[in-house]
């Protein structure tokens, strides 16, 4: 009889375990490395593949490890990623799922050169799955109406695409990783389909947060300032390289504090929110670029990182 409530006793203390630890990897989760989700083996190299699908706009880590290695690339989608290396800790390459990729079960192939004339291969498929972006009206005022102009859009994408392409092999981030940059209630989401007008369809490639005009904006992660200007439609913008690929863009400002090529400390004060641009109101309009793509901000965080 009495060894009934004793039971219920050790079942309640090893659930009150459960959750304490379950706390602490969630706190953890972030700086914490996580076991891959696959490891293969070729050529006397290991690769560790840290992610399973990958969802429209996510992003997903590659590790490969082994010795000798000269070089190294990954293949996916009909596009080449870079091997970054990472003192005493092999390589690294982060593959993009992108926005309007179709959804289904694609290739992926590294080829990495050792010392060897050989050249080592691995092998696998990767299923992208659907994001469910949302497709919405906008009614931009008449006052702004000249900036739905597609060749306007057009031209914002050529001049940021030409920045975000360029892949330094260094990492600007710290051991703090990547944070918000602001703490605010999210008024839109990434990938959106928004149909301005009820003319032109554009694509929404950041995260709105609405926040007070000159609400301090925070850099997401350390890194060097690789564009501060006037846009069209982002209005006062800043774009951070933060290496290996990877940089942050911060839209419709009503202040920039920083300069072109200024090396910058995660959370440090880049900038204030404001209402400048294709704007309705003050907002902040954050994206991420990751090897040339625009990826889920939302996501990235929560990415383990190296
Ligand atoms: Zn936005």
């Amino acid at each position: 009889m009495t060894r009934f409530p004793l039971l219920g006793l050790c079942v309640l203390f090893l659930l009150t375990l459960t959750v304490a630890a379950q706390d602490e990897t969630q706190a953890l989760q972030s700086r914490t490395r996580p076991a891959p989700t696959a490891t293969l083996n070729s050529g006397g190299l290991v690769l560790e593949r840290y992610f399973t699908t990958l969802i429209q706009g996510q992003v997903g880590l590659l590790h490969l490890t082994g010795d000798n290695i000269q070089a190294a690339r990954v293949l996916f989608r009909g596009r080449e990623y870079p091997f970054m290396a990472l003192d005493g800790d092999g390589y690294y390459a982060l593959v993009v799922a992108d926005i309007d990729a179709q959804v289904r079960d694609y290739p992926l192939s590294v080829l990495a050169q050792t010392d060897t004339a050989t050249l080592i291969t691995f092998e696998m498929l990767v299923t992208i799955e659907t994001a469910g972006f949302l497709r919405l009206n906008f009614d931009i005022p008449p006052n702004l109406a000249y900036l739905i102009d597609p060749q306007i859009e057009r031209n914002e994408y050529a001049r940021l695409d030409a920045i975000i392409q360029d892949i330094v092999p260094e990492r600007f981030w710290d051991e703090s990783g990547f944070t918000l940059s602001i703490e605010a209630p999210d008024t839109s989401g990434f990938g959106q389909y928004r149909i301005l007008n009820q003319t032109v369809l554009v694509r929404h490639t950041g995260w709105d947060q609405s926040a007070p005009s000159g609400t301090s904006v925070r850099a997401m992660a350390s890194g060097e300032v690789a564009f501060v200007g006037q846009l069209d439609i982002r209005g006062n913008y800043i774009i951070i390289n933060h290496g290996w690929g990877v940089y942050t863009g911060y839209a419709h400002l009503s202040q920039i504090n920083v300069e072109r090529g200024q090396t910058i400390s995660a959370g440090q004060i880049i900038g204030g929110v404001g209402n400048s641009g294709r704007s309705i109101g003050s907002h902040l309009h954050w994206e991420v670029a990751v090897n040339g793509e625009w990826v889920d901000g939302r996501l990235f965080p929560d990415l383990w990182l190296p």
